[in-house]
């Protein structure tokens, strides 16, 4: 099977790899910035050269591109294999942001799209609740409207980043006699508004950017809101869409399992190299099967997606997050068992990257084999997948309690 693009996209290859090297990382006075400073540099840099957030128009800080699935994946994989910071606050860019350009008003698009793509402004997604997360439409907290003004009053959990952005987009109840999913709104809160407490969680590799966050009558305008209000499920509905694409994306489990390999190579068993003993090479085979599988399914989708076939894309999507976590467990399973006796040893502070890190320590191995039991919940648990795909793919009975 051939799995080149062709020659148009081969030369846009070329172009953005010599902007790569060109760009990143960064040399001279900007090597000495701050981290998240020369990240903001290099998103700037490659919007003007019109290779990031190419689809986005103009008027809103974008490239102003024609939307092209060939393109996106070349100019991803080069970033990705460059390991530039191109993606920036995810939940702000691929979940706020698709959103807005859906439901928001043009005031709301003018003020937060372009400073969201450069990084300056960074989000967390205020979704989940104590008492509702696969079931997220029963969630409690609710805003109430006072003038011109929205007063929230409640909880949010497992809000990632909530330490460090400084806009939340969440889901709050404004209907509170409306019927489940109708008396919800979709709602952007300032995170330095009085009443508003954010309390990290330390999860168990000791990051801490897992928070709770109260509301105590906190007050935010009333244009605050996204598409109507009581319509926040259909709007938020937008928003996860591009989340679990954003999850089924085949170039992390290729990389991850690249990095497995080379910890095979260089981890020792029974005083030889560990990829010598038969064992660990028929795990191996097993795992990269399934990495090509992911890698075949998602050229399928872009070969549907390039021809305007959306319909026939609709059972690789729904299977993609699913495949894609469970990949990582295993990969990050199998390095564990390679670590041995080191993989006991509590990760380092620096070993807590959200993302890719530019080498793969064994601290982070230990770090990232914890998050991947994190990444089967986020964005919908495993289990949820699964009835995701027994109902709508398989056409299997509703699931009872959702009924
Ligand atoms: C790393 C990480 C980052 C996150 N970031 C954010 C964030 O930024 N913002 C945010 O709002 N939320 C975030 N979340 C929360 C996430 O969306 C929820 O954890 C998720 O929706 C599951 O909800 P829950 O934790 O309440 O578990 P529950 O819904 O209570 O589920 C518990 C278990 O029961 C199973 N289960 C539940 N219902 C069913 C069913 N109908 N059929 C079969 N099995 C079922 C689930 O699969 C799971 O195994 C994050 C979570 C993680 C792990």
């Amino acid at each position: 099977m051939d799995l080149r693009f062709g020659e148009t996209y081969e030369k846009l290859r070329a172009d953005v790899r010599a902007f790569c090297q060109e760009a990143w990382p960064p040399r001279g006075d900007e090597a000495a910035l701050p981290a998240a400073e020369q990240a903001i540099r290099f998103r700037q840099r490659a919007i003007e050269a019109g290779f990031l957030f190419r689809t986005v128009p103009r008027e809103y800080g974008g490239a102003g591109g024609e939307t092209d699935v060939l393109t996106e994946t070349v100019l991803r994989q080069e970033f990705d294999a460059a390991r530039t910071p191109h993606r920036g606050s995810v939940q702000g860019t691929h979940m706020l942001v698709p959103t807005l350009l859906e439901c928001g008003t043009e005031e709301q698009r003018r003020h937060y799209i372009p400073r969201t793509l450069t990084g300056e402004l960074r989000w967390c997604q205020g979704y989940s609740e104590p008492g509702s997360g696969s079931d997220l439409a029963s969630l409690q907290s609710r805003a109430e409207l006072d003038g011109e003004q929205w007063v929230l009053n409640g909880q949010k959990i497992w809000t990632s980043q909530a330490d460090s952005a400084q806009m939340m987009f969440g889901l709050f109840r404004t209907e509170p006699d409306a019927s489940k999913h109708a008396g919800i709104s979709y709602l952007l809160v300032p995170m330095d508004t009085p009443g508003l407490d954010v309390r990290p969680l330390k999860m168990m590799n000791g990051g801490l950017e897992f928070c709770e966050v109260f509301f105590d009558d906190v007050r935010i305008p009333a244009a605050n809101l996204v598409g109507r209000r009581g319509e926040g499920w259909k709007v938020s509905r937008s928003t996860l869409k591009h989340e679990r694409m954003l999850i089924g994306d085949a170039s992390g489990a290729r990389r991850g399992f690249d990095e497995l390999l080379k910890l095979a190579r260089r981890s020792e068993r029974d005083g030889r190299p560990a990829i010598d003993d038969p064992q660990i090479r028929q795990r191996l085979a097993e795992i990269e099967g399934y990495v090509v599988t992911q890698e075949y399914s998602v050229a399928r989708m872009l070969t549907a997606l390039h021809k305007g076939e959306d319909a026939k894309v609709m059972s690789e999507l729904m299977m993609a997050k699913l495949l894609s976590t469970n990949t990582g467990q295993q990969v990050a399973r199998l390095a564990m068992d390679l670590l041995a006796e080191t993989g006991l040893a509590s990760p380092g502070g620096e070993d807590v990257i959200m993302g890719v890190p530019h080498e793969y320590s064994d601290g982070f191995w230990v770090s990232h084999y914890m998050m991947t039991l994190g990444s089967a919940i986020a964005g919908g648990a495993s289990n949820i997948q699964r009835n995701i795909i027994g109902e709508r793919l398989l056409g299997l009975p509703r699931d009872e309690r959702r009924n």
